[in-house]
């Protein structure tokens, strides 16, 4: 009766909770000889993070991705570390470190270097569902995650065996608890434990296997892929928020075009994500479509894998363009004038794909800025030119206009004209302008006060990042 008592005291604050439970079996230890991890793709400040728990006398290991793609030979590109320190213990012990989160709180530890500030994301070993209480929506989805376990039941809390081996750089060996190295030697992918039921609990698993099977090249395993044709509706009962997280890492994987045919294989794209219904639709209309957004997605794929940048705005802009464009045609056609016609368009658009997830608002101005600048590029008289080579977005635009010529939407000698004025000196610049009003026989306005400054400022120096 007590012990029942003091159990739910507990549950209610998850805070407190240490789970004792540990049914999850020794895990395998791999040498180094066998897992042949490079310590040189080794970030030093997750190192140096597992050190210190170390030497405070805690348990602590690089966990997750980060063990994954080391094993795979590539350089991770962000690190996780997994200890028994609680997250105060773990806060206490580190300058600059940030307790975050609610439903899954974690420190992250803050590293000041030349380039980029690094963060290590640093999260206490939790304890399993079944041990957890009732922190379990109806369906089955988890809302609560902070009851702490053993670092055997946090392994069987991951989402697939390849994520779920734990790395410790002072002895190089790896934990393995349920035959990730394997599955990695067999390029599987396999869901830890039952994998409807891992599904019901967290839906967005489902989204996370297409996106590694794409990232790895790994095939899922027969039983992890069974069960999506059925459960893929759950994803509608994920917040937006979490959703388009997800979407984004996923068309940030560097194999953006492999994951969404990955999506549609599973039958994970109808309905749910609307803004990748056309994409996916193969009907005939929408070949000029699939050819913009293909393009646009094999660049974004070049450019991650070649460690540039690329931004969620200008992502976002390039797969909404067919459906903006058919909007905008349709607005024309009904007599509305070119610009309004775009905007009323663009809220269209939007409207139409917040109805499935939600963009966030700042990636949602950066598409409009990109799209509104869209009939500028055709606009070369007067000061037009000038003035949008000083935008601040424009390098984003202009690259959004150089993919339209690619696709033969717009006139490749357009994007030329463009590239050539950018790069131009202001008399250059002078006789482009000429050419561009003997080319289309326009009258442009006079330029009663055109600025002759090279406008290099405008050009961050690389391609659609920003
Ligand atoms: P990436 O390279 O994209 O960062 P990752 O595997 O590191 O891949 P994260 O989202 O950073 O993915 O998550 C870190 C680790 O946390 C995962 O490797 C996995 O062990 C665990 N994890 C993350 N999300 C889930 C989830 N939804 N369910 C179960 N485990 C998860
Ligand atoms: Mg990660």
């Amino acid at each position: 009766m007590i012990t029942k008592f003091i159990k739910r005291i507990l549950r209610r604050d998850p805070m407190v909770k240490h789970s004792q439970a540990n049914n999850t079996g020794a895990p395998k230890r791999i040498p180094k000889k066998s897992h042949r991890i490079d310590p040189h793709l080794l970030s030093k400040n997750a190192v140096k993070v597992t050190h210190t728990l170390q030497q405070a006398g805690y348990e602590a290991f690089i966990v997750g991705g980060a063990v994954r793609d080391l094993a795979l030979g590539i350089s991770p590109k962000d690190f996780d570390v997994a200890t028994n320190a609680t997250p105060d213990q773990v806060q206490r012990l580190f300058r600059k470190a940030r307790l975050i989160g609610r439903r899954f709180q974690i420190v992250h530890v803050t590293f000041f270097g030349k380039g980029h500030p690094e963060i290590i994301e640093v999260s206490t070993f939790r304890a399993l569902l079944d041990n957890a209480g009732d922190h379990v929506a109806e369906s089955g989805r988890i809302l609560r995650d902070n009851v702490w376990g053993s670092q055997g039941e946090d392994a069987a809390r991951r989402d697939f065996t390849i994520n779920a081996m734990y790395y410790d750089p002072s002895s190089e060996t790896v934990l393995d608890y349920h035959g990730g190295m394997a599955d990695m030697q067999k390029k599987t992918l396999r869901m830890i434990g039952d994998p409807a039921k891992r599904y019901r609990e967290d839906p967005v698993r489902m989204l996370r296997a297409v996106r590694f099977a794409a990232k790895t090249g790994f095939e899922l395993d027969s039983a992890t892929r069974a069960p999506i044709a059925k459960l893929g509706k759950l994803l509608n009962d994920v917040p937006s928020a979490r959703l388009f997280d997800e979407i984004l890492k996923l068309l940030m994987s560097g194999y953006s075009w492999r994951a969404i045919q990955g999506l549609k294989e599973a039958g994970l794209h109808h309905g749910l994500l609307p803004l990748l219904d056309h994409i996916l639709d193969e009907g005939e209309d929408s070949k000029g479509a699939n050819d913009f957004v293909k393009l646009a997605l094999a660049n974004t794929d070049e450019r991650i894998q070649s460690g540039k940048s690329v931004s969620a705005g200008f992502l976002f802009a390039t797969l909404l363009w067919p459906d903006l464009l058919k909007n905008w045609k349709a607005n024309s056609s009904k007599g509305m004038a070119n610009i309004p016609a775009l905007h009323d368009a663009m809220d269209d658009t939007i409207a139409t794909q917040s109805s499935g997830m939600t963009i966030q608002r700042r990636f949602e101005s950066d598409m409009r800025e990109i799209w509104s600048m869209q009939p500028r590029f055709e606009r070369r008289v007067g000061r037009y030119p000038y003035r949008l080579i000083e935008s601040p977005r424009f390098r984003a635009g202009y690259d959004f206009m150089l993919l339209r010529c690619a696709t033969g939407e717009l006139n490749p000698a357009i994007g030329q004209w463009w590239t050539d004025f950018i790069a131009a000196d202001p008399a250059g610049q002078d006789e482009l302008m000429a050419s561009a009003k003997n080319e289309s026989g326009n009258s442009p306005t006079p330029a009663k006060r055109r600025r002759r400054r090279k406008p290099k400022s405008a050009l961050p120096p690389e391609g659609a990042a920003s």
